[in-house]
């Protein structure tokens, strides 16, 4: 009895905020959601590198085993097969919550599933973080800006956001997310974050996700003309991974709920990226033009003085840099491990 009492002590201070965070660093136990997917992944490394205790939770639906096999046979790793729309029991101090897919191609595959991840999977893992008096992260999206009308987005921006379009599973299910994220803190007292991520590439995406960083790397390296949608003078800003992994620690280890924008703001257009594709790996790379998607967002650019002031945190690795890290990484998975010195 006298160690069940101790535990919920503790845990209601954590959920009071009274532990201090060299305490709390120690030998925590952490749940990453998606931790097989491409982000989850590289948080997981990480975390493991810090020595924490990690377990991964994924359906395997757009993750792959390989992107944590490394950590097999770590006594501080486990990987479990399980789909957040389903409950789950675990002892963690920490949730990094990533499940759900993100790339449109594969979050409009099965929408309802999409929806039921965002929205029911959220809320078992609320459910979860508050048993155990656990600190909850969300990762949520710069989609809940939809088609922005306001240049580049503050996360005081509400957006525009299509409620019965094609990609409303994604978008409105983050918003919900977002909102049920809410609703725990105010009424359970549930420590919580919220990060809205802007586009982010690296190594380890699917290689045939359908987003644009890997199709046109993928298209460049195969000698397949790189397919623009619509005009090409849409814009996105892309934030290299392991920019985004910092923020997301920073913010979870930080005092403030956010939300916060995590992006780089340097801001290009479709036709603009495909140049730099070309400048890294093939000047002679061909564009094919295809009909755009539907309401695929004009432009979308972070404001993100809000992390800089509040988590001194700020993006250091721009396209041009962080682009031939993941084109080795793909040259790698595509060609076999013989073309990779010729990056
Ligand atoms: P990803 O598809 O590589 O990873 C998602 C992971 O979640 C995969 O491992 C997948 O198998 C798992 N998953 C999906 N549904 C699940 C379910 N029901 N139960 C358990 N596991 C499930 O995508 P990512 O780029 O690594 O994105 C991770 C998170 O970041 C997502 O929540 C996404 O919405 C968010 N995000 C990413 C970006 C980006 O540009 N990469 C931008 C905005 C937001
Ligand atoms: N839940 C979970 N793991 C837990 C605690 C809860 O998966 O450790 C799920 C639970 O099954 C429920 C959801 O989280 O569907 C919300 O839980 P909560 O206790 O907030 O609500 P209630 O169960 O009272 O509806
Ligand atoms: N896009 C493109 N060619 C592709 C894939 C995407 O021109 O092969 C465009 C798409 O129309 C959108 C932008 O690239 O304007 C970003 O798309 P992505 O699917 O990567 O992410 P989104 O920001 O739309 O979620």
């Amino acid at each position: 009895p006298g160690v069940v009492e101790g535990q919920q002590e503790q845990r209601r201070m954590r959920v009071a905020g009274k532990v201090p965070l060299g305490l709390r660093r120690k030998g925590q136990r952490v749940v990453v959601t998606g931790g097989a997917g491409f982000v989850g992944s590289h948080l997981v490394d990480r975390l493991m590198a810090r020595g924490d205790s990690v377990i991964v939770v994924d359906n395997f639906f757009t993750g792959r085993k390989e992107n944590v096999m490394h950590h097999f046979g770590n006594p501080n790793f486990e990987l479990i097969r399980h789909d957040v729309v389903e409950p789950l029991l675990l002892e963690v101090d920490q949730i990094y919550h990533l499940a759900c897919p993100a790339s449109p191609v594969h979050y409009k595959f099965n929408p309802v599933k999409t929806i039921k991840t965002n929205v029911v999977g959220t809320l078992n893992m609320l459910g979860l973080a508050k048993r155990v008096g656990a600190r909850f992260l969300l990762t949520s999206t710069s989609e809940v800006y939809g088609d922005p009308l306001q240049h580049p987005q503050v996360e005081t921006y509400w957006g525009n956001v299509n409620p019965i379009g094609v990609r409303s599973c994604y978008d409105e299910g983050k918003r919900t997310a977002e909102t049920l994220t809410m609703d725990y803190h105010r009424g359970a007292q549930v420590e919580v974050r919220i990060a809205r991520i802007f586009n982010t590439y690296g190594p380890r995406m699917c290689i045939d996700d359908g987003r644009v960083v890997s199709n046109f790397v993928a298209q460049a390296l195969r000698k397949e003309p790189m397919t623009v949608y619509g005009d090409g003078k849409q814009t996105r800003s892309f934030q290299y991974v392991s920019d985004l992994v910092e923020g997301l620690m920073r913010l979870m280890e930080g005092e403030h709920v956010g939300p916060f924008n995590l992006g780089n703001p340097g801001e290009f257009t479709m036709l603009e990226l495909a140049k730099v594709v070309q400048d890294t790996i093939d000047p002679n790379a061909r564009i094919e033009f295809r009909e755009n998607t539907a309401d695929d967002p004009h432009k979308r650019k972070p404001d993100i003085s809000k992390a800089k002031e509040l988590l001194g945190w700020e993006p250091k690795i721009p396209l041009r840099q962080g682009l031939p890290l993941m084109v080795s990484d793909f040259r790698k998975r595509i060609f076999g491990d013989r073309s990779s010195t010729d990056t």
